[in-house]
């Protein structure tokens, strides 16, 4: 069994809505663990890990604004809301002993750091997992688009993205067309064209011409991250 890693520095991509678990909404605290000790597991094979939360557990820019409200003003709140779980996150870490640290591109200096390029570096070769919270601190942006910037900011090898439910990249909604199959591999080109649902175009953009990698896989299955970084074929891989 290999138990040398493939990758030396990851993104790891954790959406808001892997951590609301079963209830659709908020955070499950079971979830949570899991995907701590999952992180742990990696952290102990020498692996620099970089995390970038998502918030669609608890708010989304999209649903605000369908409300109404200014999108700019929906989209911040989205951004205040991955602090949230980002510092979820680093609880569940540091429980379980992985020394942590969180940076927020919104500044918030009482619960987070500052996201500061070099600093993160620097904690990522000290062995600490860097949660990177407050999206790219833009409105009309993503987490999804968060993780390619922060992925060519630190020099990530992969962007490995954890999803809830669904183990890659389809053809179609697996859940709608019982038809669809999965793909093993295909290139930022394809999801463009083909509007395949695994980022939005500004993310799949920024791999593509950054040269960055993605790795679409199923985190409800157990010890998936650490395959995922040995590099076991699992999931779906996103190239040039
Ligand atoms: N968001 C934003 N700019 C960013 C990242 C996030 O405005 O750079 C806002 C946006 O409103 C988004 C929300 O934060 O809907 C939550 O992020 P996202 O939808 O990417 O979370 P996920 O789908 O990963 O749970």
């Amino acid at each position: 069994r290999v138990t040398t890693p493939k990758y030396r520095r990851i993104v790891l991509k954790i959406s808001g809505e892997a951590l609301a678990g079963d209830h659709g909404f908020g955070i499950d605290p079971a979830v949570i663990r899991n995907i701590a000790r999952q992180i742990t597991e990696v952290a102990q094979l020498h692996v620099q890990i970089a995390v970038v939360v998502g918030a669609g557990n608890i708010w989304r820019g999209a649903a605000g604004s369908q409300m109404g409200m200014d999108r700019a003003t929906a989209d911040y709140m989205g951004m205040l809301a991955t602090v949230m779980n980002a510092l979820a996150l680093q609880d569940a870490l540091e429980k379980m002993g992985v020394a942590t640290r969180v940076q927020s591109s919104i500044h918030m200096s009482e619960v987070a750091e500052p996201y500061i390029r070099r600093r993160a570096i620097r904690h990522l070769e000290k062995g600490r997992v860097v949660i990177f919270a407050g999206g790219t601190g833009n409105p009309f942006f993503s987490t999804d688009t968060t993780a390619a910037l922060r992925a060519a900011e630190i020099e990530a090898e992969v962007i490995l993205m954890a999803k809830n439910g669904v183990d890659g990249v389809y053809t179609a909604d697996p859940q709608k067309d019982p038809t669809a199959t999965k793909y093993s591999e295909l290139d930022f080109m394809q999801v463009l064209n083909e509007g395949l649902g695994v980022m939005d175009s500004t993310a799949a953009s920024l791999c593509m011409d950054n040269d960055i990698p993605l790795l679409v896989f199923a985190l409800n299955e157990e010890g998936n991250i650490r395959r995922a970084v040995l590099g076991e074929k699992i999931g779906t891989i996103v190239g040039k």
